[in-house]
């Protein structure tokens, strides 16, 4: 590549994701791992009614979305949290640094969260002076090559351990090793004193319970649960469709999320912080602000893509993606890569500015199959490709092959004199195309169905 890599350059990003072997290898072997686990941990769920429940859940959310996020506020308010609403990505993080700010607070711990890299809030920070270190592993690894994730629950899914060996060697000035225990360790002594050291922790979170006024955090790690207990202020950014009813319904949630993302029966860690450390607690952040970000939430609410926001970011819409199997996140040029990050991304950033995401995708259905809330995401990607088409933002060739295609289908004698063509030409294009592409599609039949037919 050689200019940034963006969503606009898609094509050319996948093309170069392609030729990289090892990036291929990672990919094939991490989702085919995630696959595997997560069908055996479905087994023995009532998964149809489970994935009903979930869904049925997150509309009546959604369908009230403005009320449910009143009722979360008010109830983490009355838990002795401070709520900010943020508007936009500028609004939100310009509350956050002066959250940090106004308390001198120039080092922070993160845990993953998706929307702090939706409102590039690191950078943001950086440029005024803080230091702000992620603390999940695979956040760690990115943060230190300078990249960002590329999966939503393994953010460096694209490194294997001789890449994680030399870049610790490299930043951290540490001997070289490819033992995955020996990098655990190198990792987790060094944040161990970040962590002590640490003024603010900014997570995101999984959920949020409207009735108690709980944040939520599942994570595998045990970072998520230090960055909310050793510093003395804990900030949460969340999004709007976090927000769920209550906590009976949470129960509903977490038998599919761990089981769709990693294929665990349950998460090492699932912490619900209400408000900060009462009188008597011995852990517990003693000031909690959470950031309630809206950045585009309201308008997609309002649109015939509402469902995108079910999506619990489970990630097995990403490990079940051919195309995302085969590329990678980083060639989505966008923070949310896959199927369901397609969809958020053109939404989000405008189709102007991500129109060639749409191609990321061959409309299979996997991604629909496994997803534990049911969002439809085929049905949203077709709705988004034609929304592309009425705005004119398709390929003269698409353009010219599509109007072919329609005048053939209109006529019969151009139809069958289009399938002779194509019959006579084949060898030649299956040789233009290489044999990995139309090689593995059957040949045109001698004597078309019709012919046969008639
Ligand atoms: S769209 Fe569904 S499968 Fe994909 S990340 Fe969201 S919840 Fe998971």
């Amino acid at each position: 590549m050689s200019g940034p890599v963006t969503s606009l350059t898609f094509h050319e990003n996948a093309r170069a994701a392609c030729k990289d072997a090892s990036l291929r290898q990672s990919l094939k072997k991490c989702t085919g791992i995630f696959q595997k686990k997560r069908r055996e941990a479905v087994q023995a769920l009532p998964l149809e009614e489970l994935r009903d429940q979930a869904s049925a859940i997150k509309l009546q959310v959604l369908d009230d979305l403005g009320a449910y996020v009143d009722r979360f506020a008010a109830s983490a308010t009355r838990a002795g949290a401070v709520v900010h609403r943020a508007k936009d990505a500028a609004a939100a993080r310009e509350t956050i640094f002066h959250i940090l700010k106004d308390r001198s607070a120039t080092k922070i711990v993160k845990s993953k969260s998706m929307v702090t890299e939706e409102i590039h809030l690191n950078e943001h920070l950086h440029r005024r002076g803080m230091q702000v270190i992620e603390t999940d592993l695979g956040e760690y690894i990115v943060q230190l090559a300078g990249e960002k994730p590329s999966h939503i629950l393994a953010p460096a899914i694209h490194k294997n351990r001789q890449q994680i060996g030399k870049l610790f060697a490299e930043k951290l000035r540490v001997p070289y090793t490819e033992d995955h225990l020996e990098l655990l360790k190198i990792a987790r002594d060094t944040l161990r004193q970040d962590f002590l050291t640490a003024d603010a922790g900014i997570t995101g979170a999984n959920f949020a319970l409207a009735d108690t006024g709980s944040v939520v955090l599942v994570t595998n790690e045990g970072n998520g649960r230090m960055a909310t207990t050793l510093p003395r202020l804990h900030i949460a950014v969340l999004t709007l469709e976090k927000i769920i009813p209550s906590l009976a319904d949470l129960a509903t949630f977490m038998r599919l999320l761990p089981r769709s993302a990693s294929g665990q029966i349950l998460s090492s860690y699932v912490s619900l912080i209400t408000g900060p450390k009462k009188q008597g607690e011995s852990t517990g952040a003693e000031e909690v602000h959470i950031v309630l970000v809206d950045n585009g939430r309201s308008e997609i609410v309002a649109g015939d893509c509402r469902e995108i926001l079910k999506c619990i970011r489970c990630s097995a819409c990403l490990n079940a993606c051919p195309v995302y199997a085969t590329i990678g996140g980083h060639a989505y040029g966008s923070t949310y890569p896959g199927p369901m990050g397609i969809i958020l991304t053109v939404l989000l950033d405008g189709m102007d500015k991500a129109y060639p995401l749409l191609d990321g995708t061959t409309l299979c259905g996997a991604c629909d199959e496994v997803c534990p809330v049911k969002v439809p995401l085929t049905k949203m990607l077709a709705t988004l490709r034609e929304r592309r088409i009425a705005e004119g933002l398709t390929s003269t060739s698409e353009k010219a092959a599509m109007a072919g295609f329609k005048h053939a289908v209109n006529s019969p004698r151009a139809f069958d004199w289009g399938q002779r063509a194509l019959r006579r030409l084949w060898p030649g294009l299956v040789l233009l195309s290489g044999e990995k592409i139309l090689g593995r599609v059957p040949q045109p039949a001698d004597r078309s169905l019709r012919r046969r037919m008639s």
